[in-house]
């Protein structure tokens, strides 16, 4: 007899896994904590990569990214106050999709109810036992499934129900912090990013009324230090030219940049994805895509068990989706550093700042350098 799938958590992961096995006819349960009123307007990332486009694609189920306005083929890039602006050499760029993570989000809710799918909001779960997959509701109620996969996010219960000796983190401190603000302004373009001597600095559209700004600063800050006045003045300088359309700053946090991976990814019928198994630095903007590739291969995976009663994919998951991740961590390590050192290189110093406005200029008269990038932009490196 199949059991269901048990999905831990309704974020960016586990909802995409919920919709791609949906699709195969294999079933699943989805479980989140938090309301759905909650997680619909949760505003955190904005960019859907090529890769991640495809994904949805390849399953029919391209109308849930969104409204389908593409990624723009360049990055603004301002550099001590003049505009340079980047153009991406990879034609597949365009296949990318501008969605921010809530529109992604509420899509995959309503897709997933509409074709029957279970998801259960306000039910908070632990995990009972990930051999023999059980979880256990707030209620006190045991569900019993053929497999979990943990999409709970930094956070949450599946990697803690891994014994310790069992798993291993490996973790990066960047050393310093951004101010994350979201605000009520539109972008005139989708990225605006300044590399400046004050610190990096970042303007991201969020939807029509809405953008998130970001301001590098030191990892002892708080937001008292940071009064809205000192904001836009701050980000007019950093940007070269004032500020002119200010809104309401509707939030304002200090996130310190890491990066994390957690070894193996998967443990008996546990699995997992996401941000419950590597964190990298918002700045690459591939936290959301390497949730939605972790989705993508773990259907893949299911899909080829129950079909041709082959664990081979399942078995291979976590050395495959580790390959992928070093990759991509190895990318969003190197972009951050550039963009950070290029401009206040902190206590790294003058050496590590020359050598990263080398790696920076070689993007513009390098095409390998360039096309390297856009690789990586796209999901496709
Ligand atoms: P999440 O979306 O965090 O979902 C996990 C879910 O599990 C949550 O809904 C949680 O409530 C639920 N849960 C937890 N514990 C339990 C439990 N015990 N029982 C039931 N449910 C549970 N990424 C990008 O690609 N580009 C960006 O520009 C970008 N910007 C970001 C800006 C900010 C401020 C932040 C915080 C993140 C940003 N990210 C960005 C990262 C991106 O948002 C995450 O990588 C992405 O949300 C990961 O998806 P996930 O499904 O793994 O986890």
């Amino acid at each position: 007899e199949t059991k269901p799938v048990l999905i831990i958590g309704a974020g960016v992961s586990g909802l995409a896994l919920g919709n791609f096995l949906l699709r195969e006819g294999i079933g699943c349960v989805v479980f989140e904590r938090r309301s759905r009123e909650y997680v619909e307007h949760r505003q955190r990332a904005g960019v859907i990569d090529t890769r991640a486009t495809r994904a949805f694609r390849k399953r029919g189920l391209e109308d849930r990214v969104g409204d389908g306005v593409p990624t723009e083929p360049n990055l603004g890039f301002r550099v001590d106050g003049q505009p340079r602006p980047l153009g991406l050499s990879v034609e597949e760029h365009r296949e990318g999709r501008f969605c921010p993570q809530q529109v992604l989000v509420r899509n995959l809710i309503s897709g997933f109810r509409q074709e029957g799918g279970d998801l259960r909001f306000d039910t908070e779960v632990t995990v009972e036992d990930h051999e023999n997959p059980r979880v256990r509701l707030g209620d006190g109620s045991i569900i019993e499934g053929d497999f979990i996969a943990g999409c709970d996010g930094s956070h949450g219960v599946t990697r803690a129900a891994v014994p310790e000796d069992r798993i291993t983190r490996h973790t990066h401190e960047y050393g310093y912090a951004w101010l994350v603000i979201l605000a009520e302004v539109p972008a005139h373009q989708q990225t605006l990013m300044a590399i400046h001597r004050r610190g990096f600095a970042a303007q991201f559209g969020r939807g029509p009324q809405a953008s998130r700004f970001y301001l590098q600063c030191p990892l002892n800050d708080t937001t008292e230090d940071w009064p809205d006045e000192r904001i836009w003045s701050e980000l007019g300088t950093r940007f070269g030219e004032p500020i002119t359309t200010k809104g309401a700053i509707v939030e304002k946090q200090l996130v310190p940049l890491r990066s994390e991976v957690l070894s193996p990814m998967s443990h008996g019928r546990l699995h997992l994805l996401g941000d419950a198994a590597h964190i990298v630095p918002p700045m690459s903007a591939k936290g959301m895509n390497l949730a939605l590739y972790d989705a993508d291969a773990f259907a893949d995976a299911l899909v080829h068990y129950y079909k041709n009663d082959d664990p081979g994919l399942l078995d291979a998951y976590s050395d495959t989706r580790l390959n992928d991740v070093w990759n991509y961590q190895a990318f969003a390590t190197w972009f951050t550093n550039t963009v950070h050192d290029a401009g206040d290189p902190g206590d790294r110093g003058e050496f590590h700042h020359r050598v990263a406005r080398a790696d920076f200029e070689r993007l513009y008269t390098s095409g390998t350098a360039n096309r390297l990038l856009s690789e990586f932009v796209a999901g496709l490196a």
